[in-house]
């Protein structure tokens, strides 16, 4: 099927409307119309090519949100117009351990990515949600709760569960002393959802004009990074932090906030990190970890918990033609806090 979306055509080029075909449904594919899209620090990296290792062109967007348009002769568990999202993976093996986990993320085969990741099947690249229409295998479809707004759900699909999954995996209860460095999209979610866990927050920003958004968010204060004193007033009393920051930085400021035994956990920065002292590790028995995104499992638990505990993103929606401009206000870190692209300014072509 012919469709529309903005795709970057080089590292060098600003996104532009593109036309492209999906593929013909499989017998297991849902066919979504989509409306609205998150924007992500990660688009950003990738349609540049900052990794070094982007196939353009590159649609990007793995923050979806749509309804149900048709659906492949297997399909069981959608019906057209159900209300459905799509986050940053789209296949698997399903079949190797961690497949079998629920953590397709970890696919021993390498799980197929949303937007410039090859189709198991025919190898073709992906192109993800900056577009009218996408096909998904079901397995990779979920379910948006009844009860959410549609307009706010599409940050829950990255952003949402690549924080949530580290609260999971170290256990995050009531009680525990989160920290969460760098106030963005991800940041912001990770400080709603360490809250609706119980936990007490803090935010570690370079911004301290962020205190107040801080604090209507649910944290106990903000540390401002730029301020050692203020940093050494809160020397080991983190359980937990997690790190956002989008680029190369030293971690020296931060691990001597972590109590003993406690974990850094990187979600932000891909790539090589600046010389580490290992003081800090080996006094406090301190780790530094790393984590991605989550299983479908988990991302549809979290939709499911973000319903009853009615947690939702804060949204600027933009346009679709807005994009370049939210790029760039997204690198100097000037969005309260996740752009999310309402999908019906973009027009399908012709003769659809
Ligand atoms: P974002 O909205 O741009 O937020 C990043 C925040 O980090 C900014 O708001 C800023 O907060 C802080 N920051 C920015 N530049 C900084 C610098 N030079 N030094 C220190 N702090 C800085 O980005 P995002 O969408 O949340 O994404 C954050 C990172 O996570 C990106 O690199 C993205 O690619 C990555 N990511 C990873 C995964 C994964 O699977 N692990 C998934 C999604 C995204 P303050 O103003 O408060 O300091
Ligand atoms: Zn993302």
């Amino acid at each position: 099927m012919l469709t529309i979306g903005y795709a970057a055509q080089t590292p060098k080029s600003p996104l532009a409307p593109w036309t492209f075909n999906r593929r013909e449904l499989r017998p297991n594919d849902v066919a979504m119309d989509v409306l609205y899209c998150g924007v992500c620090h990660s688009d950003l990296h990738t349609a540049r090519s900052d990794w070094g290792w982007a196939v353009h062109p590159v649609l990007p967007g793995h923050e979806i949100v749509g309804r149900v348009s048709a659906v492949g002769s297997a399909v069981s568990r959608y019906k057209i117009g159900d209300a459905v999202a799509v986050g940053c993976l789209v296949d698997a093996c399903l079949s190797c351990d961690q497949c079998r986990k629920g953590e397709e993320q970890f696919c021993r085969e390498g799980a197929t990515e949303t937007y410039n990741s090859k189709d198991r099947i025919t190898g073709e690249m992906t192109y993800g949600g900056y577009s009218k229409h996408l096909v998904v295998r079901e397995e990779f479809v979920l379910r948006v709760p009844d009860n959410l707004d549609l307009s706010r759900v599409a940050p829950l699909l990255c952003a949402g569960i690549t924080t949530y999954s580290p609260l999971h995996t170290w256990n995050v209860v009531p009680g525990s002393r989160v920290g969460v460095i760098g106030l963005g999209g991800l940041g912001h979610m990770a400080v709603k959802l360490a809250v609706g866990l119980g936990a007490e927050v803090s935010v570690i920003s370079r911004n301290r004009d962020k205190q107040a958004d801080a604090l209507a968010l649910g944290a106990k204060r903000l540390l401002s990074s730029s301020d050692a004193q203020e940093m050494a007033t809160a020397a080991s009393s983190f359980d937990l932090i997690i790190d956002t920051v989008p680029v190369k930085h030293p971690l020296d400021p931060y691990l001597p906030l972590l109590d003993v035994d406690a974990t850094l956990v990187l979600v932000g920065q891909l790539g090589p990190m600046d010389e580490q002292n290992t003081v800090p590790l080996i006094r406090g028995r301190r780790r530094v970890a790393g984590s991605p995104i989550g299983g479908i499992r988990e991302t549809q638990q979290l939709l499911d918990l973000c319903a009853e505990k009615n947690i939702l993103p804060e949204c600027e929606m933009i346009r679709m033609d807005q994009i370049n401009e939210a790029f760039e206000r997204m690198e100097r870190a000037d969005v309260r806090y996740r752009f999310v692209i309402d999908m019906s300014t973009l027009q399908a072509p012709q003769g659809r």
